[in-house]
């Protein structure tokens, strides 16, 4: 069993020729309603492949919480949704044709998920959690966690300065390129394998790095040694990597609660997380399981799922 506890956001989404500058108003099309933020669509990839997932955060008492716990149940989610006095969590994003976004987040709700809120952790393998939450928050949940025996999956995004006390109670710590160059103190991340092997001494017992288009790398330590894993990207004809990060930590955490090894539910959420881009949205264009496993199960160079 999973507990994913993080944001809750609806997305206002939509399409202008192009981004305001400070002061400007420009004309966009119609707003789309999209369940987002990272904690809800962590949950949402989660149980789309496989996972017996349970989501705790914080929604308001508005019209939106309802939409967001349709999108959650709707997906298999188990509902551990608190309502507080603030409203849900919204973001709003301006896209280009181009691709290019301005996204402005209003976290509400979000801001006051508190420690008080996760509920008890029997029989939980693993809590998976991001950083669009309170941060004593998350430190709260995860030293919990790690008193009740239940594995520590930390999404470092978007990246906050993090103490030493913090990533110590991390069993899995997850970044893109960025964040791991932030994490380390650095504007570039460097070779993958080396600043993973920093990340170790900051912690963690295990770290993984997404690349984007060039998969992804990990290091574990392994006893008194440390191993590490290079997986390239699956490859597809990608239509919209929204989403794309999300749909990787959720499979991967949905692979481990199913028993399978790091270096396995990391081609798992490989596979997942690239046949997210082929779809278009976050939570919408995220893959069931079966889909995953069939696409696995293909002979590399077929181009099934692409
Ligand atoms: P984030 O969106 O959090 O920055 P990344 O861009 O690193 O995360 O993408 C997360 C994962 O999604 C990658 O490790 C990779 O497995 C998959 N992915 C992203 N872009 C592509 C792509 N163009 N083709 C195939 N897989 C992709």
């Amino acid at each position: 069993m999973i507990v994913v506890a993080g944001s809750a956001n609806i997305d206002f989404v939509t399409n202008v020729e192009r981004i305001p500058a400070p002061g400007e108003t420009v004309l966009g099309e119609a707003y789309r309603l999209v369940p987002g933020g990272k904690g809800a669509n962590q949950a949402v990839a989660c149980a789309r492949a496989g996972g017996q997932v349970t989501f705790v955060g914080a929604l308001g008492a508005d019209p939106f919480a309802p939409l967001l716990r349709e999108s959650l149940t709707g997906s298999g989610v188990t509902d551990a949704t608190v309502e507080v006095p603030l409203p849900t969590g919204a973001a709003f994003i301006s896209v280009t044709q181009e691709a290019e976004n301005a996204i402005t987040v209003a976290s509400g709700a979000n801001a006051a998920l508190a420690p008080a809120h996760l509920p008890p952790l029997d029989g939980v393998t693993h809590l998976a959690l991001q950083l669009e939450i309170p941060l004593d928050t998350v430190r709260a949940f995860a030293a919990a966690a790690r008193e009740a025996g239940t594995r520590v999956v930390l999404n470092a995004a978007p990246m906050r300065p993090l103490d030493a006390g913090l990533l110590a109670l991390v069993d899995l710590l997850v970044v893109n390129e960025g964040e791991l160059a932030q994490l380390l103190g650095q504007t570039e991340p460097g070779e993958p394998l080396a600043a993973l092997d920093r990340v170790l001494g900051l912690g963690p017992s295990a770290a993984v790095v997404t690349l984007g288009a060039q998969g992804c790398a990990a290091a574990w330590r392994s006893g008194a040694e440390v191993r590490s894993l290079r997986l390239p990207a699956f490859p597809v004809v990608p239509v919209d990597t929204t989403g794309a990060g999300d749909t990787f930590v959720g499979v991967l955490v949905a692979g481990l609660s199913l028993g399978l090894t790091l270096p396995d539910a990391l081609r798992r959420a490989t596979v997942g997380a690239a046949l997210a881009c082929t779809r278009p949205g976050a939570q919408p264009s995220m893959p069931g399981g079966e889909q995953i496993d069939a696409a696995l199960a293909e002979p590399v160079g077929t181009g099934g799922g692409r």
